[in-house]
């Protein structure tokens, strides 16, 4: 009888070598050769972005095959020996775990998998449901990829889900820098956007789709639907040889990993959506990171914009005291310092009325009149005519910054973070 088999993989990888998706991307590939397809695209999952284990991005992979039940044994032992032959195993802190489960998602699967995405989850828990569910877990070393193999397998796109065509270097290629046809990137980028995003970065000029890394990727498009990635990607002048391509379903681009929160209940490591009010003016400390404090009914809360978010920092650099807004972040705390909100954007909900008195000018001569102290009326420079009754007036400044969303550019979003312009640049 064939069964729907779920293979999970994660932690093949190190900052000095490899990627989780090479390692899914050989193995389909393999398996395809056999006879073994998968049965949909296989699942690219970004977990927390702030979980301090990661390497890079956070990634976990998973996919399904349907398979009689006396072959399953064969694709087990094709993933193992592909994680044992490619993980970079040397390294500290690589330590691949592989998951094989059969049939439905059980819920708690599910569950445990958005809480992956959200905030951090242990070792014990992870070992817990899996035996809990019958999933047979294979450990390298610490093996703490489990966490993020059964998440990848547990994940049902709450938020929804996009998808990457990702297109891998030949062996001679990995380490060396990654060329490409700019011209070609940007017309593609204006042609297929809004279905594609994040291909360029218009704030400073950069090509986003290649990762910087020592990895295996040469490149990888995101958007909102597969023929249009994959003409996007024909579009592309291309400056070395491909060995291979996978069309992924992510999670990248949802906002799945926020979480509605107050003030007090924001928790180290997780990554929020809280609406507040500002409550001090926002300023520039050393190296260039600008600061505010955000307050709601259960307290406050510092909100940062780092050096490298560039000219998002102009734009909070617009927000005064009394505005409501929504901000979007991961939750830091540095040691010594207070919780901080690592912004992604903010959402002007109603801006504040910011108003500035005028001195009235002289009747007489029309120069501006100076105050001669609070309530006491007014005397002119010039002609030095007295009135002790004149009295400021107070006039509403206009703002620069309107109501809306203000995201950061693509060079510093998470992978997580839903793509979007600013309404309005400064
Ligand atoms: P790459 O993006 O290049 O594939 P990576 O950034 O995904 O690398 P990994 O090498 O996979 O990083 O390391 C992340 C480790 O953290 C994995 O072992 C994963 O199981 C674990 N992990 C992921 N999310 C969580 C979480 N929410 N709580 C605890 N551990 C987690």
């Amino acid at each position: 009888m064939p069964r729907l088999l779920h293979v999970g993989l994660d932690d093949t990888d190190s900052k000095k070598a490899m990627c989780t998706t090479y390692v899914t991307a050989v193995i389909l590939d393999e398996l395809k050769n056999m006879g073994f397809p998968a049965a949909e695209p296989p699942k690219l999952i970004r977990l927390n972005p702030n979980c301090p284990y990661k390497t890079r991005g956070n990634a976990a992979l998973s996919f399904s095959l349907m398979v009689e039940t006396d072959e399953v044994h064969i694709i087990k032992d094709v993933v193992l020996a592909k994680v044992r032959e490619l993980a970079d195993l040397e390294e500290r802190g690589t330590d691949p775990g592989v998951v094989f489960l059969t049939g439905r998602i059980p819920a708690s699967l599910a569950e445990f998998s958005t809480k992956a995405v959200k905030e951090m989850v242990t070792m014990k828990e992870a070992l817990d449901l899996a035996k809990s569910i019958g999933a047979e877990v294979h450990r390298f070393k610490y093996g703490r990829g489990v966490i993020g193999a059964l998440a990848a397998i547990g994940n049902k796109f709450d938020n929804g889900f996009t998808y990457e065509l990702t297109a891998y270097r030949t062996k001679v290629h990995w380490g060396t820098p990654r060329s490409i046809d700019r011209t070609s990137v940007f017309e593609m980028d204006t042609k297929t956007r809004p279905y594609t995003f994040d291909n360029v970065d218009y704030t400073t000029g950069e090509v986003r789709i290649m990762p910087h890394t020592p990895c295996p990727v040469y490149l990888g498009i995101r958007g909102t639907d597969p023929a249009v990635v994959e003409s996007a990607l024909k579009m592309l002048r291309l400056e070395e040889p491909v060995e291979r391509f996978v069309l992924y379903r992510t999670n990248q681009g949802t906002d799945a990993h926020l979480a509605d929160v107050k003030i007090s209940d924001a928790k180290v490591y997780s990554s929020v959506r809280i609406r507040g009010l500002v409550s001090s003016a926002p300023s520039t400390i050393r190296g260039g990171h600008v600061l505010f404090r955000l307050r709601d009914q259960t307290g406050q809360i510092d909100c940062a914009a780092y050096e490298p978010t560039k000219h998002f920092r102009k734009l909070v650099l617009e927000l005064v005291p009394g505005d409501n807004v929504t901000v979007y972040g991961s939750v830091k705390k540095h040691r010594g310092l207070s919780k901080t909100i690592n912004l992604e954007k903010f959402e002007l909900m109603k801006a504040a009325t910011v108003t500035s008195t005028v001195s009235p000018k002289c009747p007489r001569c029309g120069k501006t009149m100076k105050s001669e102290g609070r309530n006491k009326g007014y005397q002119c420079p010039r002609c030095k005519f007295r009135d002790p009754l004149a009295r400021p007036t107070v006039v509403e400044l206009s703002r620069r910054i309107k109501p809306g969303l203000y995201t950061v550019s693509p060079r510093a979003r998470r992978h997580l973070s839903k793509p979007g312009e600013s309404v309005y640049v400064i």
